[in-house]
């Protein structure tokens, strides 16, 4: 169902209005998670002058410890909700099991799911049924093929309404977090007829190379890009030391801005 082989043309999703796919680049940005209410605003207008047409947002967060800050679960989804109606930004949220589609799906246009989750077959299928967008990014151990085939229990639900993201894969490497399988992009966009995008912040898990992986992200072809921002990284409770704030923001606007020629 979402191979190119019986659906040549390329897939636009769209969310609430902003498309995603070809002919187009789409950001997103927002807080890695959500903390509090100002902290959430203000990520969200900081994620506005990255040029983002949807807030991104975690208020549950599948962490690797159980001791880190896990979100603050359906309080979280309501600040978002608020956040949302401030803005204007329609919200991009993750999903971490089968039993919290119905709780999540209402606050969100778009659902996520994280790279941990990439093999939860159940949520996968959940999310299928429930017949809206969906963000799947790439399990950090996972093959392109493997990711299409998770896709593909999305799409097997009825829900073609999927845009994948690469957000790096784990190797050898430790300089940074995750390795970004730029080449990716091009090989998804052969073999599949959805939309792909690339989230830089959680694949080098630095800040300083969000901005050289935004630019290889827009020159092989992504469809868009997902960034983490903060108002005050220092003192974010989950990744910040991925997050943008000012000015580092306005250097990946100008750079999205004079990169894509779609913009
Ligand atoms: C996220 O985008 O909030 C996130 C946790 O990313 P990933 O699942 O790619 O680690």
């Amino acid at each position: 169902l979402v191979s190119r082989e019986h659906h040549v043309d390329r897939t636009v999703v769209t969310v609430a209005g902003v498309p995603i796919g070809p002919d187009t680049l789409t950001v997103i940005a927002g807080p890695c998670a959500v903390e509090t209410p100002s902290q959430t605003l203000a990520a969200a207008l900081l994620a506005k002058a990255a040029g983002a047409s949807l807030l991104r947002g975690g208020a549950f967060k599948p962490r690797t410890s159980p001791y880190a800050y896990q979100g603050l679960g359906e309080s979280g989804l309501r600040i978002l909700a608020d956040v949302k109606a401030e803005t204007g930004l329609p919200l991009v949220t993750e999903v971490i099991d089968p039993a919290g589609v119905e709780l999540v799906a209402p606050y969100a246009d778009m659902l996520q799911i994280g790279t941990r989750n990439m093999h939860n077959f159940a949520l996968l299928q959940e999310v299928g049924a429930a017949g809206m967008p969906v963000l799947l990014k790439r399990g950090f151990g996972a093959t392109i093929e493997e990711w299409l085939m998770a896709a593909e229990y999305i799409a097997q639900r009825g829900n073609l309404d999927i845009v994948l993201c690469e957000r790096g894969i784990r190797t050898f490497e430790t300089a940074t977090r995750n390795t970004l399988d730029i080449s990716a992009v091009p090989v998804v966009q052969r073999l599949s007829h959805l939309p792909v995008i690339v989230d830089p912040s959680h694949s080098g898990g630095r800040r300083d190379l969000v901005l050289p992986l935004t630019r290889a992200a827009l020159a092989a072809g992504a469809d868009g890009v997902m960034i983490d921002v903060h108002p005050d990284p220092g003192t974010a409770l989950c990744d910040g030391d991925q997050a943008l704030t000012r000015p580092e923001i306005d250097e990946v606007a100008d750079a999205i801005a004079r990169l894509s020629p779609l913009v």
